[in-house]
């Protein structure tokens, strides 16, 4: 059994480390991410202790046929096929007796974005749901550093590193990493079955239907209808709208300029670092990254005024004036900045925009909010896929456990799932957890604000950047599947009487 939850082939090499590589090592890497696997990878159905509570760790079926018996599917629509839409395209469409359908208003696959961080969270996540030729692709995509491990974090004026970001106890193949936002996209829609995503399929609105399910709304007229709604459909949610009309989506007061590029535009550059860094001051930020191998990322998330942001919201491709703006602003900071500004043909700019979080991610009965239409983070912890990967997952294993398999019940009315327990049991898992976060994200500006305090003082603002710079491991390596594990062993019990429970304390000897 290999790492990866899934049988691994004796014939196949599995090395951490990248010390340990072997000398006649081809195989694929990308800054050598610790884990090789040569040839046939089979999954294994029923590793990991399956039951009927935690039945899937490290179990990847098949695409199944769409009804186990006489009874209808589950329609399942998702709306909006991004990273969060695409996950759980992949993911749902492998669970028994569902009719899953992507509606995507982009007319193809928007070849968009630059660096997105894949952190610990998620790659538990994507462990557990990546079909194991996506998994493995996964490994070789990302980009963990070529002799280094984690992110080092430079100070913004001389380069020097002041800290570094590596998850202490997590082995390598399962540590953070970096990709392009399209090649990630690519490698979930890799696991979607044939003709589930529509595109061109703009929805308007959604609608409850009586008894249950909702209608979906098109902008073109058309109409569907569905027993569940995922909506995936990000920051400027249109199905947010209609249930919390009064949520303002505001600037953020920094502005994201990006841009990935082929690595030959930089690689002559001198000093070019061969790690993944991170230049900060005072809520400022710059990030030099390579990612999948031949592609190198510049972001930086800059404080710019409100005024000035509104004139992007329309033009993100900012051309020579971009570059222009960029070498101004950074010009008193590292100058190995500015060499790859120079180094760029274009920038691309987006204004970081926000909105309250949802506090319940799930409405009627039959809608359940995952991603940035829930919870847009406006790059906070570079951790926006990762919650919508546990999101996704939280979802799924709700939905598995309330699955009513043909066999078990001899009435070919019985729907196949319980989706109000269901998403019941998926608010749970998530709602707590993401509250927690968004306090953080205001708590983390109490000890931004009191580095910056430290104004001219360098000494001082060294002292403080080291004293409070942490990294919030709770949020980075969150578990989605042990906390939905402690959620519904409450939620199965929460019916019982203190006095049964009690009782059962008494008379059950051991554990
Ligand atoms: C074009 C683009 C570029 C991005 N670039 C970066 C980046 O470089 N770095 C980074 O960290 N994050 C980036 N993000 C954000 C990042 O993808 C998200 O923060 C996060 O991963 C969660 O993804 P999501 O699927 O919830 O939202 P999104 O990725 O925003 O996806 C939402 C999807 O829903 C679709 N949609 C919206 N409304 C409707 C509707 N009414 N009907 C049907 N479909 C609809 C959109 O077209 C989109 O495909 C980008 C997002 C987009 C859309």
């Amino acid at each position: 059994m290999g790492s990866l939850g899934y049988q691994v082939e004796d014939d196949l090499d599995v090395v951490n480390g990248h010390k340990e590589l072997p000398k006649d090592y081809k195989g694929l890497s990308n800054g050598i991410n610790g884990i090789h696997i040569r040839g046939h990878v089979e999954p294994t159905p029923g590793r990991g202790r399956p039951n009927h509570f935690y039945p899937i760790t490290g179990v990847y079926p098949g695409v199944l046929p769409k009804t186990t018996g006489q009874r209808p599917p589950l329609k399942i629509a998702i709306i909006g096929g991004g990273l969060a839409g695409a996950a759980a395209a992949g993911t749902l469409s492998r669970l028994p007796d569902v009719d899953v359908k992507v509606y995507e208003r982009s007319d193809k696959v928007r070849e968009a974005g630059a660096l997105i961080g894949v952190m610990v969270s998620a790659m538990r996540s994507l462990s557990r749901m990546l079909s194991p030729a996506s998994w493995e692709r996964l490994q070789y995509l990302l980009y963990r550093g070529d002799d280094c491990e984690g992110i080092n974090h430079r100070h913004w004026r001389t380069g020097e590193i002041l800290t570094n970001a590596l998850s202490p106890h997590t082995p390598r193949h399962m540590q953070e990493g970096r990709i392009s936002r399209i090649a990630l996209h690519d490698l979930l829609v890799r696991d979607v079955p044939d003709d589930v995503i529509n595109y061109s399929s703009s929805v308007l609105r959604v609608e409850k239907n009586e008894p249950s399910g909702m209608r979906i709304v098109f902008e073109d007229g058309r109409v569907e209808e569905a027993d569940l709604v995922v909506a995936a459909d990000g920051l400027y949610s249109k199905i947010r709208r209609k249930y919390l009309p009064d949520g303002t989506i505001a600037y953020r007061g920094r502005v994201s300029y990006r841009q990935n590029v082929p690595m030959e535009l930089v690689q002559h550059i001198k000093g070019l670092p061969d790690d993944t860094s991170s230049w900060r001051r005072n809520g400022e930020v710059v990030f030099l990254s390579k990612l999948e191998p031949g592609v190198y990322s510049f972001v930086t998330m800059a404080s710019e005024s409100e005024e000035y942001a509104k004139t992007l919201e329309w033009r993100h491709s900012m051309g020579k004036a971009g570059i222009d703006r960029l070498l101004e602003h950074f010009k008193d900071w590292d100058p190995i900045i500015n060499e790859v500004v120079k180094a760029l043909p274009n920038v691309e700019a987006y204004p970081l925009q926000s909105s309250p979080w949802m506090r319940d991610l799930i409405r009627d009965d039959a809608v359940a909010f995952v991603g940035d239409a829930a919870h847009p983070t406006a790059g906070a912890y570079g951790a926006g896929c990762s919650f919508a990967f546990s999101d996704v997952r939280a979802l799924c294993l709700s939905l598995w456990r309330t699955h009513q398999s043909s066999s078990t019940t001899s009435e070919a009315s019985t729907a196949p799932y319980d989706v109000p327990y269901a998403l019941r049991l998926y608010n749970e898992t998530r709602r707590h957890f993401l509250a927690r976060v968004e306090e953080q994200i205001k708590l983390d500006k109490l000890d931004t604000a009191y580095v910056a305090a430290a104004g001219s003082d360098e000494k001082e603002w060294i002292r403080r950047y080291r004293e409070r710079f942490t990294i919030n491991w709770w949020i980075l390596e969150h578990d989605v599947d042990a906390k939905w594990q402690e959620v519904e062993a409450m939620e199965r019990h929460k019916d019982r009487s203190q006095k049964a429970i009690v009782e059962a304390a008494n008379t059950i000897v051991g554990d």
